[in-house]
């Protein structure tokens, strides 16, 4: 009897040193599955001080350095370099799925197009390092301008846009404008003694069956308008 109840007893407390590390083992397991596939950042217990303990620390210190590394590298992927913006091709995945929400939603959508006046002159008077300076302030003024909800992007060299989500043509006008106004206005002395900087700014609004390639176009047809009429304008 008394070597059959100490088997028992032998067995049970084996029984609960396997429960108790079943716990901590599946939690470990959890933070992996939900790591790999959403990407969810761990949040492990920090209460275990044995083997178990250090393999959750080691864990969770892993895995939020890899969720910190893909993040940095999504930034990369998405960003202008330059002017820490959106880039083009960021751009162009985000504006096409804005604009299948508009059709479907039938809400309004207004692309604004933006090119730097006679840039090439503010290089050629100053440094093209000033003109990057210029380019890093000029987004500025847009993220300022822009609302939460909007789209800013640097398309390339001078060009930018902003893509309005549920915003029509009259009230993109009037961001517009405060967009323009905001540049002429900036106080630009110490960057560019006695110069400044003007913007010039095409817009169009989606339609039916529209495409991205389509408003852009329309925009862009708008903006050499502006050119035309003298820059300084929408
Ligand atoms: P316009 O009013 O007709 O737009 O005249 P513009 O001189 O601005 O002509 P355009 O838009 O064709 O030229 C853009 C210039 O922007 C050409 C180049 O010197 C300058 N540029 C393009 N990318 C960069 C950049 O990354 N940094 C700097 N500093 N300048 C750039
Ligand atoms: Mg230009």
């Amino acid at each position: 009897s008394i070597v059959l109840i100490t088997a028992l007893l032998g067995s049970a407390s084996t029984v609960v040193a396997l429960i108790a590390y079943a716990e901590p083992v599946n939690a470990i397991s959890k933070a992996v599955q939900n790591f790999a596939y959403s990407n969810h950042e761990p949040d492990l217990p920090d209460n275990y001080n044995d083997e178990i303990g250090e393999l959750m620390a080691n864990t969770q210190g892993a895995l939020k350095k890899l969720h910190s590394m893909l993040h940095n590298m999504h930034e990369l992927s998405i960003r202008d370099e330059l002017t820490g913006l959106y880039n083009r091709r960021f751009f162009s995945e985000q504006a096409e799925m804005l604009l299948i929400r508009t059709m479907r939603y039938e809400e309004p959508l207004t692309l604004i197009f933006v090119d730097i006046d006679n840039f090439k002159s503010i290089n050629d008077q100053f440094s093209h390092q000033v003109g990057d300076h210029a380019l890093r302030q000029i987004a500025n003024i847009m993220t300022d301008t822009a609302r939460g909800s909007d789209l800013t992007a640097r398309l390339g060299g001078d060009e930018f846009v902003i893509l309005l989500p549920n915003t029509s043509m009259v009230k993109a006008r009037q961001i517009s404008e405060r967009l323009r106004n905001s540049m002429e206005r900036y106080d630009w002395t110490s960057l560019l003694p006695n110069s400044d900087i003007t913007i010039s700014i095409g817009m169009a609004e989606a339609q039916e069956y529209d495409t991205i390639e389509k408003l852009m176009d329309r925009a862009d047809k708008n903006l050499y308008r502006a050119k035309k009429g003298g820059r300084n304008q929408i």
